[in-house]
């Protein structure tokens, strides 16, 4: 075997920055892909957890440069979802054994939003179990907000760094927007007791090999629980996305840098959750198995409304545009057997990074 791979595999945490970039950096990712997913049956067997994702509204303040709903593009249909509507899609996922739902949108910052969500999530709170996982990934908020929408029942957030070089996030957003705002986020969210999760993009045009080394060091550093991230997918109607042609030989040089990163953030971190992303599907059918083979074991089907699909492109060639949430379920379920895992129905799937970070925390409290 492989000297850094061994290593890895000893403990969390055992691999410098260069080595991370030197397994990155592998033409044959064959046996990296093996022990990373070597480790992930460690901690959860072969199931996948399933959150159901509900893009609910395409609203957004921010104007990140790669994002296809970013505020610029005057060229997108904006919708909001009504709180019925939500509540309904939570209710659907609910009743079909999903164990978790995702709350997205663009980020708006304001007590009106605030508010919405809240009775959103007490509504849904109300028709299920206690027991069925809330991730909100509504981007950047006050303490407050957030506070109130932890107690109002999510007990998960998503928010992704993008890039942990301040330089480089400095590159791919306006000025006002603040790569140290994002970190101190997450350290309010880990603080209100939120399951944390990020991530980046991979791939990114000017994106280097030790950038993303330091992206999975950042994902220790921060102690996260959860992580998102996926292939970066050109835009046509965004700055970043100009001038770059998405050739059959572009699609699989990205996801296999997805892939890779997937494997080395598995055998960096070992216990979190990671997802096997839709971003790598875009890129090819079988995408998302390959992630879940790499040692992804989360996955988020789409249970909004087909005909708000179309209006929530983060990025161009979304896969299942057309297809309804109970297509998804079926297609999902074959996908998955046929690569020899199963998915964990109704399992909340908390990560077993949070369950161990929490549980010191309360023996250290007690001590
Ligand atoms: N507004 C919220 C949630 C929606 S955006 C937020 O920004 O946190 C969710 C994620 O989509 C972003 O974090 C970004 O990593 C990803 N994304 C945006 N544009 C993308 C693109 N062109 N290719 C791949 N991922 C993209
Ligand atoms: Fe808005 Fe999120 Fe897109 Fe940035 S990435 S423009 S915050 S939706």
């Amino acid at each position: 075997m492989n000297t850094l791979i061994a290593k890895a595999l000893r403990r969390p945490g055992n691999l410098t920055r260069p080595e991370i970039a030197e397994l990155l950096d592998r033409s044959d990712p064959t046996e990296l892909f093996r022990a990373a997913y070597g480790v992930k049956l460690r901690y959860t067997g072969r199931m996948v957890f399933l959150r159901g994702i509900i893009e609910f509204g395409n609203y957004c303040a921010k104007d990140c440069f790669y994002c296809g709903i970013r505020r610029s593009n005057r060229e997108v249909k904006r919708y909001c979802l009504s709180e019925d509507d939500i509540v309904r899609m939570a209710v659907w996922a609910f009743e079909q054994r999903y164990g978790s739902i995702v709350l997205q949108s663009g980020e708006l910052e304001s007590e009106e939003n605030t508010a919405f969500v809240e009775r959103v999530l007490q509504k849904i709170r109300v028709v299920t179990d206690g027991k069925f996982g809330i991730t909100l990934s509504l981007g950047e908020q006050d303490e407050e907000t957030f506070r109130r929408w932890r107690e109002a029942g999510a007990h998960r957030y998503l928010l992704r760094i993008e890039t942990s070089n301040p330089e480089f996030y400095a590159r791919l957003h306006p000025p006002d927007h603040s790569f140290l705002r994002r970190v101190e986020c997450l350290r309010v969210l880990k603080r209100l007791g939120y399951q944390t999760g990020s991530g980046v993009m991979i791939g990114l045009p000017g994106q280097t090999l030790d950038d993303l080394a330091g992206d999975v060091a950042f994902f220790r550093e921060l102690d996260l629980d959860m992580i998102g991230m996926g292939p970066y997918i050109p835009h046509r109607q965004t700055p970043l996305g100009q001038g770059i042609e998405v050739t059959p030989a572009y699609a699989a040089a990205q996801l296999q840098l997805g892939l890779k990163m997937i494997a080395v953030t598995r055998l960096y971190l070992h216990d979190v959750n990671i997802a096997a992303t839709t971003a790598l599907q875009a890129l090819d059918d079988r995408g998302r198995e390959q992630g879940l083979l790499a040692g992804a074991n989360v996955i988020m089907p789409n249970v909004t409304d087909t005909e708000y699909r179309a209006d929530y492109q983060l990025y161009e060639n979304k896969p299942c545009l057309d297809e309804n949430a109970a297509q998804c379920r079926t297609c999902l379920n074959g996908r998955i057997t046929g690569i020899g895992e199963h998915i964990g129905w109704k399992y909340r799937g908390d990560p077993v990074h949070f369950r161990q970070r929490v549980g010191e925390a309360v023996i250290r409290l007690t001590k």
